[in-house]
C-alpha cells in the first residue's frame, strides 16, 4: 500500500515519553494518567472530576452504559451503521441495541426511525459522531429529555469537534471517546469518559479497577488499597502510564499539527468532489469538526469500481461499516432503508495528518477519471 487509509502519527517525542516511564519502572496506572486526566479536563474545559481514562473505547462505553444503571430488560436506541464497538459494549451489559436508520445527507442516528423503535424498556440512547460529526445534537437531547433516556454519546471519531461553540465532551451527558492507534489523538490504545454528573465519574473510577472502592486516588500516589471495600460489578479497564505518556505528547499536537492537517485535507477534498456529479458528500460542517475519516458517497452503482481502481493504485480504503443489523448476533426486523443504501454508496478514502499535498491530489484523480 503506497498511501495508508489512517496511520498513527507519532514522533521521536511519544518515544521520549515512554522512555521516561520505563525508566521509572513504574508501568501500571499512576502519575501519568492522572496528569493526562487534568490536561484532557483543561482541555475539555471541565473539572477533572468530570473525566477518566480508561483502556478503549469500548470499555469507556461499556462503563459508561453500567454507570448509568443500564443493564439486563432495558434497551438502548444506537444507528446500525456504527463500528461493531458501540453495539458489543450495549449487549456486554446485559441490555438490548436497538438498531436504527441513520440520515442519508450526514450518516447520523435518525430520530423518526429511533421514535418507531422506543419501548417501556427504552434506557438509553447512544448517537455516533460518524466521521467527527454531530449533526443536531440539540435535537438528540431534546428527544432524549421527551422521552426520559440516558444520552451515551459515542464520540470516538469526534475528539476535538466543537458543537454550539463548545467542545464534544465538554457539554451533554454522558460522552465517549477512542485513543486507539488511528483516532484523532492515541494513547496506543485508550479511551475517556467524561460527564457533569459526578456521580457517573466517581462510578467509573472504581469500576475500571476491579469496583475497589477509592482505588484510583491510590494509584495516583503509586500505591494501592489492601484493606478495600467493593460495592457493584468492576472490570480491569483501567489506563496504563505507558499509554498516558504517549497520549500526553499527543494532545500536545493536536491543535497545531493534528487538527489543522486534517480540516486541511478534508476541505480540499470537498471542493474537489463537490462539482462531481458521481460523487456526494455528507453534510458536514467543516470549520467546527475535526474529521476522523472521509467517507463519501459515489452514485450510480460505480462504487466497486472506484474502490478496485484506488486499490489498484495502492490507495488504501474502508467501509465505514458493514452495519449490524448485518451481523449474525445483533440481526434485526426493524428497517433500515438509508443504511442500506449508503451500504452500497459509502468508500472511505485517506485521512491522516501525515498524507502529503502529492496524495490528495492523487486520489482526487483517479476518482475523476470515473465520472
Ligand atoms: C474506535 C471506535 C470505538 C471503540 O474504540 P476502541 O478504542 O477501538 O475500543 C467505538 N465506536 C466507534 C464508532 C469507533 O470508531
Amino acid at each position: 500500500m503506497i498511501i495508508r487509509l489512517s496511520k498513527s502519527v507519532l514522533s521521536g517525542q511519544e518515544v521520549e515519553a515512554v522512555q521516561a516511564v520505563l525508566e521509572k519502572e513504574f508501568l501500571g496506572m499512576g502519575p501519568e494518567v492522572m496528569a493526562f486526566e487534568k490536561e484532557l479536563a483543561s482541555y475539555l474545559d471541565l473539572p477533572t472530576t468530570a473525566v477518566s481514562c480508561v483502556n478503549t473505547g469500548t470499555s469507556a462505553l461499556h462503563l459508561a452504559l453500567q454507570a448509568a444503571g443500564i443493564g439486563a430488560g432495558d434497551e438502548v436506541l444506537v444507528p446500525s451503521l456504527t463500528y461493531v464497538a458501540s453495539f458489543q459494549a450495549i449487549s456486554a451489559t446485559g441490555a438490548k441495541p436497538i438498531a436504527c436508520d441513520v440520515n442519508l445527507d450526514d450518516a447520523l442516528l435518525d430520530l423518526h426511525s429511533a421514535k418507531q423503535y422506543l419501548s417501556s424498556k427504552t434506557k438509553a440512547i447512544m448517537p455516533v459522531h460518524y466521521a467527527g460529526h454531530v449533526g443536531n445534537l440539540n435535537a438528540v437531547y431534546e428527544f432524549a429529555q421527551e422521552h426520559q433516556l440516558r444520552v451515551i454519546e459515542d464520540a470516538a471519531h469526534a475528539f476535538g469537534s466543537v458543537y454550539a461553540d463548545k467542545k464534544i465532551g465538554a457539554q451533554g451527558d454522558i460522552v465517549c471517546f477512542s485513543f486507539d492507534g488511528i483516532k484523532n489523538i492515541t494513547s496506543g490504545e485508550g479511551g475517556l469518559v467524561c460527564s457533569s454528573d459526578p456521580q457517573i465519574i466517581s462510578h467509573i473510577a472504581d469500576a475500571r479497577l476491579l469496583g475497589v472502592a477509592g482505588d484510583s486516588m491510590q494509584r495516583y500516589k503509586k500505591e494501592r488499597s489492601w484493606d478495600f471495600e467493593v460495592y457493584h460489578q468492576g472490570w480491569r479497564y483501567h489506563m496504563s502510564d505507558i499509554m498516558a505518556a504517549i497520549g500526553r505528547v499527543q494532545l500536545q499536537r493536536f491543535e497545531k499539527e493534528f487538527k489543522p492537517r486534517r480540516q486541511e485535507i478534508a476541505i480540499y477534498y470537498r471542493s474537489k468532489f463537490e462539482s462531481m456529479p458521481h460523487i456526494r458528500l455528507l453534510n458536514s460542517d467543516v470549520n467546527s469538526v475535526v474529521p476522523h475519516i472521509f467517507p463519501i458517497r459515489i452514485l450510480n452503482n460505480k462504487r466497486d469500481t472506484i474502490q478496485h481502481a484506488l486499490q489498484a493504485a495502492g490507495v488504501g480504503v474502508g467501509l465505514h461499516y458493514k452495519p449490524n443489523h448485518r451481523l449474525n448476533f445483533y440481526q434485526s426486523d426493524n428497517a433500515f432503508p438509508n443504511t442500506e443504501r449508503l451500504y452500497q454508496e459509502l468508500l472511505t478514502i485517506p485521512l491522516h495528518p501525515d498524507l502529503s499535498a502529492s496524495d490528495v491530489e492523487h486520489i482526487v484523480d483517479i476518482i475523476k477519471n470515473y465520472n
